[in-house]
Parts: structure tokens; C-alpha cells; sequence
């Protein structure tokens, strides 16, 4: 069906990390299909052209939306050592000047400005020239709930928790296990991470409206709590438009020769049989990690397809893997000897990057082994796929911990930790937990997570949650007329 766009233009901002452009693409493509809103994506990156590559439909994508790639940002002077978070935060930082001429350059110029997590230095911008100004939290309600109390917590708390382990406590929500704690809390003296931090959590609570890649149904406990004067809502009053889960749509693959191969290769296996393992769009694990993982992988006797990268250790070994060596039978010289060939018959290991989407729609595919990055967590969820989580950093802790002791969806790999090196055999056993048929725990996480994806189906159906969340701020975006404007004209 053809588009016709009328004169609401919006602009959304997505910070560098395809974590963070899949569901901000998401969103436009959602205003403008469903809104017939003029979407204009602003992405700041260091890499365009990578960016353009792994999305698979970005032509498609170009044929809606309007997107601009803002010029690359110079970020070589960046002291080392700073954490992501603090280096995404300068590195968008540099990037407001050009993004406000592009932004006064815009005609119609556009109602709102949505901002993603480490877009709050744009609010200003929206402030200037009078747009109505959202975050588009692209996680869970939980994690949101922990950045907006963040700023506010009892320091007496916050230092029992970093320094003697103990839960976080978060109102009216569940609170956060030292286990799957946030990694800036493993970096208690890093002020300018802490700073960043607690600005975004400031910053969030002056906008006109916080949108989530989540939903009713998963979070009603947090949800609750964030809306509640008494709770959550002591600390911002900004309404909370859950509007997931939002994620790519499985469509044919394009031409490319990695992608037609992993699907034609689980077109070749049983249904429900393949485990999927991929660590997101930057994860990587250190060589000895990565050796222990493909030996848990070949004692399974489990079918896998696994997304491989080279080891995550800079120094010398970095360079000699960079140098792409292999032994014999095509194994990358960072794999066992002789992998590949002791696995041709269960598994397929692709390098860098796989359609990951297409992948876990596949039938084959019956568990994915992940780092628990929102994504690919609610990528899994629509297509009712359980996991295994294996969290490495950022948020993805707290991920793991509701996925596994919250929802049930999951099982977690608990030994996997900074620094600790996971044995084959742990490997080995989880992954028969999930994956064998006759498992009990397999079956539980799999009843849990077709519920779950029923649940996510109806939220996006037409009278849903979360599709009349969307609707409510397609509807201010149109009126310049928001929820807490309203609320106050009528006090
Ligand atoms: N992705 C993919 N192929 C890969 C690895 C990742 O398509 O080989 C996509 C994945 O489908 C997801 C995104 O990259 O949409 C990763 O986002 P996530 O939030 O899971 O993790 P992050 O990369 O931000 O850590």
C-alpha cells in the first residue's frame, strides 16, 4: 500500500551502536506506516557504510524514512580508558552542532524530537525551537526505573551495594541482585561515569513523554511503580508509553552469500533443533573463553549455528587474529584444532555477522545462546525462542536476571562473570538443559516463552496496549498537545 504523508514531520535521533539503530528505525517506520507521519532519522556513527551493510532491508527501510547519516564524528582525542557510556556521551556531544543546522534546515519543521538513551544533550535543541521532546528508551521498564532513581538513591544504599554486594533497592520494583548489576557499578571511581549516568536519568525526567521497547503485559509490576505518585513516580511524573516490542520484520533475505547460507542450512535441519549463538553486534569474548565455548558446543552433540568473532584481547594476540590465519580445514586459528571438521555435521559457525532475525524465525532454531542485548532478547521472544543468557556488559546483567528469575523465559549461565573463565563442561550442561527434548527445565522455559510471545502479539494488535500507546503520541506529535499539558490546563 502506497504511503501519502501528510504535514507531520518528526525527527528521531539514534546514538552509534546498531543496538540502538534497529529500534529507532523501527519506530519511524512505525509513524510513518501506521501514522503516515514525514520521518526524518538522524544517526550519528563512526561507520555509515558498516551500519548501512548489516541491515539487511535498509532499502527498504530508505523507501519510508528519511535518514541521515550525520558526518562521522572525530573521537581520536578521547583520553583512554573512558568507559562506553562516558565515550557515547562526548562522542554525542560533538555531534549536536550539526544535528541542530540540520534540524533548522527542515521544513515542515518537525513537531517532536524523540531522542534515544544517550541523545539527552539534543533535548536542548527541541527546547530552542519549540518541539516536543521524548526519550525512546530502546530497553525494559526496569532498567528505566533504575536510570530515573538513579540520581536519588541513598549513597548509604548504593555503597552496600557496590562494596558489600548487597540488592539495590528500586520503589515499588524488584530490586537489583549484585549478580546481574549494572557494569558501572564495577567501576565505583569512574565520577565522570557515574555523572553521565545520573544526567540521563535527570535529563529523562523533564521530557514530554518516555517511550519503551516494551510492554503492558511483561512489566506490569514496574510499570505500576514508575505511574505511582507514592513510588517511582515521586521522582518523574513524565507519562510512560510502552510501545514494544518492536523489532525488525522477517522478510526474504537479500542477495548476500552469509545469509542464504545459514538459512539454507537450517532449512536442512530437524524443527527445533538448532541453538543459535551470537554475543550481539560487538560482543566478543576473550581466547581462552572462546576455545571453552566451542568445546561446551562439541560435547553438547547439540546442532548449533554459531556467529563467531575474533577474540576480544587487543595486545599481540589481537593483531595475529586480525591476520585472519586458519589451520587445516578452514578452522580460524582461534577455534580448536580441527573444529570445524569435528562439527561439520551439527554445526555451522559464521563469521562476524548473521541475519539474525531470519535466523531465529527459522523452525530449526530451538534455543539461542545470547548475550541477553534488549534486542536480541525480544527478537527471540517473537519468535518464542528460549534462551540461554550470558550477559557481558552494560545493562545486560539485569537483562539476564528478569529474563531467567523474573519471567521464567530463560536459563542463565551463572558462572559467566567479568574475568572468570566458564568451563566446557558448564557449557555443555546448560546447553543440554535447554535443548534436549526430554529436559524438564527446556520444557518450563518453553511453555514460558510462546506465553510471553502471545502476550507481545496482542500487545501490538490493533487495540493493544501497546499500539494505543503509539496512537497517543502520534496524536500529541499531531496536536502539539501532550499528556502532562493537557493534565495541567485542566488543574
Ligand atoms: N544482529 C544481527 N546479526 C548479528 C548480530 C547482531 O542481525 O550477527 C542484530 C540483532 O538482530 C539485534 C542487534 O544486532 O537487532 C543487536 O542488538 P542487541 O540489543 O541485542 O545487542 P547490542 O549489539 O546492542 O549489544
Amino acid at each position: 500500500m502506497e504511503v501519502v504523508p501528510t504535514k507531520t514531520r518528526i525527527a528521531i535521533l539514534a546514538s552509534p551502536g546498531m543496538g540502538h539503530l534497529i529500534p529507532v528505525l523501527e519506530l519511524g517506520r512505525c509513524f510513518a506506516v501506521h501514522h503516515r507521519f514525514l520521518v526524518t532519522i538522524f544517526v550519528v556513527t563512526t561507520d555509515p557504510s558498516t551500519a548501512q551493510s548489516q541491515l539487511p532491508h535498509y532499502s527498504s527501510y530508505q523507501d519510508l524514512l528519511d535518514i541521515v547519516f550525520l558526518p562521522p564524528v572525530d573521537v581520536s582525542d578521547l583520553a583512554t580508558g573512558l568507559s562506553i557510556l562516558s565515550q557515547l556521551v562526548l562522542l554525542m556531544r560533538r555531534a549536536m552542532p550539526i544535528l541542530r543546522t540540520e534540524i533548522a534546515a527542515l521544513k515542515p519543521r518537525p513537531s517532536a524530537l524523540v531522542v534515544d538513551l544517550f541523545g539527552n544533550e539534543a533535548l536542548e535543541i527541541a527546547d530552542d525551537f519549540g518541539m516536543l521532546k521524548y526519550v525512546f528508551n530502546t530497553t525494559n521498564a526496569w532498567f528505566l526505573a533504575l536510570t530515573l532513581y538513579y540520581p536519588h538513591h541513598d549513597e548509604a544504599d548504593k555503597h552496600d551495594h557496590v562494596y558489600l554486594h548487597k540488592p539495590l533497592n528500586i520503589p515499588g520494583c524488584a530490586p537489583l541482585e549484585y549478580e546481574g548489576t549494572l557494569d558501572l557499578n564495577l567501576r565505583p571511581d569512574d565520577r565522570l561515569l557515574h555523572e553521565d549516568y545520573a544526567k540521563m536519568g535527570l535529563d529523562m525526567a523533564k521530557v514530554d513523554g518516555i517511550l519503551l521497547n516494551s510492554w503492558e503485559g511483561l512489566e506490569p509490576k514496574t510499570l505500576k511503580a514508575l505511574r505511582d505518585p507514592n513510588s517511582m513516580g515521586r521522582f518523574s511524573s513524565v507519562p510512560i508509553h510502552p510501545v514494544g516490542p518492536l523489532v525488525r520484520p522477517v522478510k526474504p533475505v537479500g542477495n548476500s552469500v552469509c545469509q542464504s547460507k545459514v538459512l539454507d542450512w537450517l532449512d536442512l535441519q530437524p524443527a527445533g533443533s538448532v541453538l543459535y549463538v551470537s554475543f550481539g553486534s560487538g560482543g566478543t569474548l576473550p581466547a581462552d573463553q572462546l576455545a571453552e565455548l566451542a568445546w561446551g558446543l562439541e560435547l553438547s552433540q547439540q546442532r548449533f549455528v554459531w556467529v563467531v568473532r575474533p577474540p576480544s584481547e587487543g595486545s599481540a594476540f589481537g593483531s595475529f587474529f586480525r591476520q585472519g590465519k586458519r589451520t587445516e580445514d578452514g578452522t580460524p586459528d582461534y577455534l580448536p584444532d580441527g573444529f570445524l571438521s569435528r562439527t561439520r555435521e551439527v554445526g555451522l559457525v559464521v563469521e562476524m555477522w548473521a541475519p539474525q532475525t531470519q535466523v531465529l524465525a527459522h523452525e530449526s532454531v530451538g534455543g539461542f545462546l545470547s548475550h541477553c542485548g534488549w534486542n536480541s532478547t525480544l527478537e527471540s521472544l517473537v519468535s518464542g525462542v528460549p534462551m540461554i543468557c550470558w550477559p557481558l556488559y552494560a545493562e545486560q546483567g539485569m537483562n539476564a536476571a528478569m529474563l531467567s528469575d523474573h519471567l521464567g523465559m530463560a536459563a542463565r549461565l551463572r558462572e559467566a562473570g567479568p574475568g572468570v573463565v566458564v568451563g566446557r563442561e558448564v557449557i555443555e550442561k546448560m546447553i543440554r538443559r535447554v535443548m534436549e527434548k526430554d529436559e524438564e527445565h527446556g520444557k518450563l522455559v518453553k511453555a514460558k516463552v510462546k506465553e510471553l510471545k502471545r502476550s507481545a502479539e496482542a500487545a501490538l494488535a490493533k487495540g493493544g496496549s501497546s499500539h494505543g500507546s503509539l496512537e497517543q503520541v502520534a496524536k500529541e506529535c499531531k496536536t502539539g498537545l501532550t499528556g502532562l499539558k493537557e493534565r495541567a490546563r485542566g488543574a
